[in-house]
């Protein structure tokens, strides 16, 4: 049921950690596969992966309306 196949290079060592946008937008912290170092957002920069994300979404159904002619 999870849309979340989003990876975030660790940078620790540069595994890749799953993540949900929604979890991380949430504050909730992810950990890395690999060397379990956590990553996550702090409150000061939560704003704007939220700006960040509107925009993304804004860019992508802007893409759905176009037409691909391929
Ligand atoms: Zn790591």
């Amino acid at each position: 049921m999870f849309s979340s196949d989003q990876t975030i290079p660790c940078p620790v060592c540069n595994s890749k950690i799953p993540f949900d946008t929604k979890q991380l937008l949430m504050g909730i912290q992810f950990s890395c596969p690999n060397c379990q170092a956590s990553i996550g957002l702090s409150q000061e920069s939560k704003p704007i992966v939220e700006e960040t994300m509107q925009k993304f979404n804004e860019l992508k159904s802007d893409m759905g309306k176009q037409k691909n002619i391929n």
